[in-house]
């Protein structure tokens, strides 16, 4: 009979034990400013606004304006394309014809989160509510009794877009979700906390009208003051998420707990690779999209066209556009779907395999393939590939671990991996494991966070 292997074992794959005084420093120094981008971009929109500034800061031009102005393109040129204010291509063109394909790291910036409703507001028993439909795979009872902020924005009928940001700022007001007190839960057996109990208290100071006390017209009055009316909620995509700031977590400070990890973790380290890719041999190319975490539908999702299109918009600036090019350009790709995973949790240790799963400060973590039951819906990436990749790893020297997503049959997930591979592109996943997955706060090894970056960089430069 086989042994049982060591259900506490420490992984001999910890790699923090591998790192001296100044590796630590550097890793810290990038996370500090990781924390400060997830804490100040909490919505895919306020994520892609933060890279268009990043980009431009760092030499990237507009693709719409080089268009325009049918300006030609050539080697080490920067350029960025944006899809709708959510989701956003960044390529610096190769030195080699880009029909010999591009090296592509793709990431999404969208997160779980509750989105108000067309109609959200109403008053109930003395308090005002907003009704949400949330958004991705969440745990519904793990978003209740915590200080809760508000993002999005508000398109009024002229076009003309107010931002809105509430329960950031030190003095900003919160808003909450009720539970339950336990004095009051005779009946355990039904607990769950369900999709429409998800309604977001904003207020509770009424006001005698007409021989009533009413609190909602006071709340028009607050949103009046701020150029909102009630009908404008319908024009509106409103964002209820965790209210804070990610922080440093525990006492070693080894990790960070933060709103949206998944994926903006693997997105800052893909966008800071980008941003300092100067003169790749094959044009480099990150892709921060949104929607992947209902599937990836809709325009703004990897399943639209947008960044084929953008790539044909490339081709024509750099020669002459012609549609078996582009073909080219995309089969001959090498792409690295950067998303996160799950990380081996000691207290959850029954859903993972402890000798195949990814754990935390491992390093970036590959997944050949993901899916569900039999692999099915995975990309499965080729060996070839593989192969290929195990030399950058190992030539920049990049702590990495090969891994699974829990026990077989024990469920599954997805990424964008496979709408690219359609193209007959390379392609695999890599990203940073994370305990709670989907949760409000995740929590990420701030090593796995650095050296995904490293992967991410070498990755461009080298394949
Ligand atoms: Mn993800
Ligand atoms: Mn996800």
């Amino acid at each position: 009979m086989a042994t049982t292997k060591t259900e506490n074992k420490t992984p001999a794959k910890n790699k923090w034990s591998l790192c001296n005084e100044t590796d630590k420093k550097i890793i810290f120094k990038f996370c500090d400013e990781y924390k400060t981008f997830l804490s100040e971009n909490k919505t895919e929109r306020e994520c892609l606004t933060s890279s268009v500034a990043l980009a431009e800061k760092n030499g990237f031009k507009n693709l719409e304006t080089l268009v325009k102005n049918k300006t030609k393109l050539k080697a080490g040129d920067r350029v960025y394309s944006v899809n709708k204010d959510k989701t956003i291509a960044m390529f610096v063109i190769g030195t080699d014809d880009i029909e010999n394909g591009m090296n592509i790291i793709g990431a999404h910036i969208d997160s779980p989160r509750l989105d108000l409703k067309a109609t959200p507001l109403y008053e109930k028993n003395g308090f005002c509510l907003l009704d949400t439909h949330y958004y991705g795979g969440i745990k519904t009872y793990q978003w209740i009794t915590m200080p809760l902020a508000m993002h999005g924005v508000v398109v009024k009928k002229d076009g003309s877009i107010i931002k809105i940001n509430i329960g950031e700022k030190e003095d900003d007001p919160v808003f909450y979700i009720s539970d339950l007190l336990p004095h009051l839960k005779k009946d355990k057996t039904n607990q769950e906390v369900t999709g429409e109990q998800l309604d977001v208290i904003i207020a509770n100071m009424a006001f005698k009208e007409e021989n009533k006390e009413i609190c909602i017209n006071n709340i028009k009055q607050i949103l009046k003051a701020q150029n909102v009316e009630i009908d404008d909620f319908i024009s509106a995509e409103i964002e209820i998420v965790p209210a804070g700031k990610a922080k440093d977590m525990g006492l070693d400070r080894s990790m960070i707990v933060g709103y949206g990890h998944d994926d903006r973790s693997c997105a800052y380290a893909s966008l800071q690779a980008i941003l300092e890719c100067k003169n790749p041999k094959r044009t480099a190319v990150c892709l921060l999209v949104d929607k992947e975490e209902i599937g990836s539908y809709g325009a703004t999702g990897m399943k639209s066209r947008f960044f084929e299109n953008a790539v044909a918009e490339i081709i024509n600036l750099c020669t002459t556009y012609n549609e078996l090019k582009l073909k080219r350009a995309l089969t001959n790709s090498n792409m690295i779907s950067s998303d996160v995973t799950a990380g081996f949790d000691p207290t959850w240790a029954g859903a993972y395999n402890i000798d195949t799963d990814a754990f935390l400060s491992s390093g970036i973590s590959f997944n050949k393939y993901t899916g569900a039951r039999g692999k099915s819906g995975a990309n499965d990436a080729s060996p070839e590939y593989i192969a290929k990749l195990r030399k950058v790893l190992d030539d920049n020297k990049i702590f990495y671990q090969f891994t699974e997503m829990g026990k077989v049959d024990q469920g599954g997930g997805g990424t964008i991996a496979y709408i690219l591979a359609q193209y007959g592109m390379n392609v695999i996943d890599a990203g940073i494991p994370l305990l709670s997955m989907h949760a409000p706060w995740e929590v990420a090894s701030k090593l796995d966070i650095y050296h995904s970056y490293l992967f991410y960089k070498a990755f461009l430069k080298d394949m």
